[in-house]
């Protein structure tokens, strides 16, 4: 089987998994004061300081979360819940997440003034332009390090930093869950007063994700009741999943810049054979993540091309996971002409993939191409 659908969810690391079965069998609830609920607690806290260690940020400044969507859900509502009162503009891109875009979409439904920053026309997000739409009525920016469809990498530092110290009172947050353990993140070079973050896009366990809040910054849960951690997400911590994302984050903590240099390697083979083929065409651009690849085959519809690959046992998404077959308005948003918005693919790697099989993956895409209905 050739995976390439990394972006969509990443097969757990034998350490993760190793690690989730430990917890299972270590199964004290991490709030009993007997020896059982400490050995869970003690489980549960190795795993903070370890996803704390590969930000730069401290333990108590991470919130275990069932996944990236509801860290950014709580951010994003808690945020408008607080200084919304009095600030009344959020400032985000056309590019995020629906986890993201969705939160800021109600709000707006709900009075607030939402601002979505475009890419430029050559499919950059420019740092003076989410700069120049932050104001002193904005209560919240929240925009993503890394694009999941097309791996595009936005100037989140260079534009949080500036806003930081014109607006030290606006909040600011970024999606990183394509980012994390992929990139360098530090927290202060981010200038982020919020991160989410999923375990299961590094080769840990779904239904696991973390919220890195600032210490200072204040927002009010949305979960309540029993007063876990710290009393801003209750419900009893699920230890096995815990462990499961602080034991993959662990293991990749180590040669980020060596799986980095590998997937360019992948990603460079390739943006040259497609080049090298009539009609594909690479949407992303050279400043992307090479972790994620867009491709559109011209003439070809997604869908169908994705089955015929699965066919072969290759695996790749059209457009994100999420939209299921939709339309993405995020391939719009890049520039990607309407010709080739139906036929776009989304290569995304990890660093288990090798260059074999992008051989294989564009041989396929040649008979797919040869074989199957063209759009008319
Ligand atoms: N943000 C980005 C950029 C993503 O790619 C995803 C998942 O595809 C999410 C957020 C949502 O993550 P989760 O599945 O942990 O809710």
């Amino acid at each position: 089987m050739v995976y390439f659908d990394n972006a969509a969810t990443t097969k757990p690391c034998r350490e993760s998994a190793d690690a989730v079965l430990r917890g299972l069998e270590d199964f004290g609830n991490p709030s009993s004061l007997h020896g059982l609920g400490l050995k869970a607690e003690q489980h549960r806290e190795h795993a903070r300081e370890t996803i704390a260690r590969a930000l730069s940020a401290s333990p108590d400044e991470i919130c275990f979360t069932s996944c990236a969507t509801e860290s950014s859900n709580t951010v994003i509502f808690g945020a408008a819940a607080s200084v919304g009162k009095r600030k009344k503009r959020i400032v985000t891109t056309s590019v995020e997440h629906p986890s993201v875009a969705a939160c800021c979409d109600k709000l707006g439904e709900s009075g607030f003034e939402i601002v979505r920053v475009r890419p430029a026309d050559d499919g950059r997000f420019h740092v003076g332009d989410i700069i120049s739409a932050v104001d002193d009525n904005t209560c919240l920016v929240t925009c993503m390090l890394v694009n999941n469809e097309t791996g595009s990498i936005l100037p989140i530092d260079k534009a949080f930093s500036a806003i930081k110290k014109k607006f030290p009172q606006t909040l600011t947050h970024c999606d990183c869950v394509q980012g994390f353990m992929k990139l360098p993140i530090s927290v202060k070079k981010l200038s982020a007063d919020m991160i989410s973050l999923s375990a299961h896009k590094i080769h840990g366990p779904k239904g696991i994700g973390a919220l890195y809040i600032r210490r200072g910054v204040h927002i009010p849960s949305l979960i309540v009741g029993g007063g876990q951690e710290k009393g801003f997400r209750s419900g009893t911590e699920s230890v096995p999943l815990i462990m499961g994302f602080g034991a993959a984050c662990e293991k990749l903590s180590v040669g980020i810049s060596e799986r980095y240099e590998k997937v360019s390697r992948l990603r460079d083979r390739l943006v040259r054979l497609c080049s090298e083929t009539d009609g594909i065409y690479v949407n992303s651009t050279d400043n992307s993540s090479p972790y994620i690849v867009s491709i559109a085959v011209e003439g070809l519809k997604s869908e169908p091309l994705l089955h015929f690959l699965e066919q072969r046992e290759i695996y790749v998404s059209s457009g994100s996971a999420c939209s299921k077959g939709k339309k993405s308005s995020v391939i719009k948003e890049f520039g990607v002409p309407d010709r080739l918005r139906d036929s776009v693919l989304r290569i995304s790697f990890s660093e288990d993939n090798t260059e074999n099989e992008i051989d294989e993956l564009i041989g396929a895409v040649t008979d797919a191409m040869n074989s199957l209905a063209r759009i008319r």
